[in-house]
């Protein structure tokens, strides 16, 4: 496994070659998840392994730890949360593909073309952090978070305006 992680990834020859990278990615490269969090410092540890399976499959299996710190939405103040989390996409050319996969397997779609590691990995945090996240009880919520005005949440798309500019 190569201790280093590439900034794209060609999914399709990967699997066929059958490549595996572990490594490191900050977590300020992830465009879409930082109107989320409280802070975007330090890193989250990934292991990619890109193969064929016993059906013939090209298939990406990867891990993911770490530890975010999101916005309590009761309090806004950080909330920790951390990250242990597993999956397996089966790597598909077309819609129509998805259909024939196999229980267990998320698509991941891509056809020859170069997908950027960091959006790969996003995706999948982004489907596996609360929608609402919240301190546990209201006891450990921000004391005097009651008196405070509501503050309006940071819009993603805002973000992207400003790269555009
Ligand atoms: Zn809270």
């Amino acid at each position: 496994m190569l201790d280093c992680l590439p900034e794209t990834v060609e999914p399709v020859g990967l699997a066929d070659a059958g490549r595996s990278f572990r490594g490191e990615i900050a977590i300020a490269a992830f465009a879409r998840l930082r109107p989320l969090l409280a802070d975007t410092e330090g890193g989250l540890r990934v292991a990619l392994v890109f193969r064929r399976d016993e059906r013939r499959l090209r298939v990406l299996t990867g891990r993911i730890e770490g530890r975010l710190n999101l916005i309590c939405q009761r309090c806004l103040q950080a909330l920790e949360f951390p990250l242990q989390l597993e999956f397996s996409l089966g790597i598909v050319a077309s819609e129509a593909e998805i259909d024939r996969l196999p229980q267990g397997y998320e698509p991941l779609l891509a056809n020859g073309e170069l997908l950027r590691t960091a959006e790969v990995i996003e995706d999948e945090i982004l489907l596996l952090i609360p929608a609402v996240p919240m301190h546990a009880g209201e006891s450990r919520c921000e004391s005097g978070y009651r008196n405070r005005p509501a503050q309006e949440k940071d819009n993603p798309f805002s973000i992207l305006e400003k790269l555009k500019t």
